[in-house]
């Protein structure tokens, strides 16, 4: 059977996981962190139950593997110096083949790359070109932090595995449905068309996911629904989607707009930040850091970026406490707005490590949202990581437990390019 890569390329790491297609198992995953160090770390999970199963045993070597209890998953380890993402990309696909994992690389014949910002060029994924490798290079302007990074990715499998389709998977791509009341920024009009200086959203492959398997769960057309997804993670976006369309969405230009998250600050009036900048003394970029890396759950609470910390303290911590009401506000700000901009809902849809994870996150959010008819059983609100209908019976809006699988989607857009 063939095998399709999911990759996701930053600028000094490189996640990835192998997938078995069209059967859609998961045969390894991995990451390498730390690309361009001496001390770069190498991790490969493989074996049956990868997912399932933690990981047992410890080992002083640098270069180890250690089996899960039930002796079906194995997970490899090594630190080792990595130049660059060519380096990384040959050493992993090399250690697949040590560890039987593949016997050729030929086996895998395709390779999907996360893209994070594709503009208004692509509204769907696409098999790499040149010229989608060179749109990909100037839409750096949108996402200086990550596009570079995931041309590396694109450039370095090509390299590698030139037999293999290569595609692209935009986050943004999702959103380009939207309307343009609800992408265009009140601004001079000629910003939009000299600059695209417009909302563009992200997280689109995580919310298109979600979405399909809500429609699946609720035995419904995702066409004929209303829902509302809440990718709750350290970066957060919340997503109108009517008509199996993303309507609206509360990122922007750029990941850092919408609701507070881990670290970034979500909506903030523009003008207060140039009233700080000149009483601080702080440059753009500085402001700009501020917003993105200092701001969010870490800049209210000054004492973690971490929902989980901030749970365990928000009883004697006033601002860990803050942090998670102002958390849950901007969160309900959006799912009210949404609800009035689709005239009904009928699922909200939670997602990412605290949608997923988070039992009291999820209750305080559905709590609030009694009054439109989203009533929590408790009792099935009780789980993490796992796909559940977490309303009652008679609530009128479901509310959902999805754990996203971005990599999944990634490998089926791979599947449906090979045609
Ligand atoms: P991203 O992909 O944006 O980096 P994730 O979707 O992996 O983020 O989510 C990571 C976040 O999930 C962490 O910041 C952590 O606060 C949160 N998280 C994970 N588990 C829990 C939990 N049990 N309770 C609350 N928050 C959690």
């Amino acid at each position: 059977m063939a095998k399709t890569m999911a990759v996701n390329a930053g600028s000094s790491s490189l996640k990835f996981q192998l997938l078995e297609m069209p059967a859609e198992q998961v045969i390894a995953q991995g990451v390498i962190e730390r690309i361009g160090m001496d001390d770069a770390i190498v991790t490969i999970k493989y074996g049956a139950e990868i997912h399932s199963e933690r990981l047992v045993g410890h080992s002083e070597d640098d270069e180890h593997i250690t089996l899960s209890k039930d002796g079906k998953g194995k997970k490899y380890e090594n630190v080792t110096a990595i130049k660059n993402h060519q380096q990384a990309i040959n050493y992993m696909l090399q250690k697949l083949t040590d560890l039987g994992i593949i016997e050729d690389f030929d086996e895998i014949t395709g390779v999907g790359h996360r893209v994070v910002a594709g503009g208004e060029w692509f509204n769907h994924s696409v098999i790499v070109t040149d010229e989608v490798l060179a749109k990909i290079d100037r839409l750096a302007d949108y996402a200086p932090l990550h596009n570079p990074a995931n041309a590396m990715g694109i450039r370095a499998f090509q390299k590698l595995l030139p037999d293999a389709l290569s595609v692209a998977v935009f986050d943004t791509s999702f959103h380009q449905t939207m309307p343009d009341e609800n992408f265009l920024y009140a601004l001079p009009y000629e910003y939009y068309t000299r600059y695209g200086a417009r909302k563009y959203g992200a997280h689109g492959t995580s919310h298109r996911y979600v979405a399909s398997r809500a429609a699946e769960i609720l035995h419904k057309d995702l066409k004929q629904l209303k829902l509302i997804t809440l990718h709750l993670g350290a970066g957060a976006s919340i997503t109108a989607i009517k008509d199996g369309k993303s309507l609206d969405t509360s990122m922007g230009f750029s990941p850092l707009a919408g609701v507070a998250m881990a670290t970034r600050s979500g909506d903030v009036d523009p003008s207060l930040l140039y009233y700080i900048q000149e009483r601080e003394g702080l440059s753009n970029e500085e402001m700009l850091n501020i917003l993105n890396k200092k701001s969010g759950l870490l800049g209210i609470s000054t004492i973690s970026s971490d929902m989980r910390d901030l749970l365990e303290v928000q009883d004697t911590n006033e601002h860990a406490n803050m942090a998670i009401r102002i958390f849950i506000n901007r969160v309900i700000k959006y799912v009210g707005q949404y609800i009035a901009e689709m005239g009904g809902v009928d699922a909200i849809v939670f997602t990412a490590g605290i949608g997923e994870n988070s039992i009291p996150i999820r209750k305080m959010i559905i709590d609030k949202l009694n009054y439109f008819g989203v009533v929590l059983d408790e009792e099935k609100n009780n789980v993490r990581g796992q796909e559940v209908e977490i309303s009652t019976e008679n609530s009128k809006i479901k509310a959902l437990l999805i754990p996203t699988n971005e990599e999944l989607m990634i490998a089926r857009d791979v599947e449906s390019l090979k045609a």
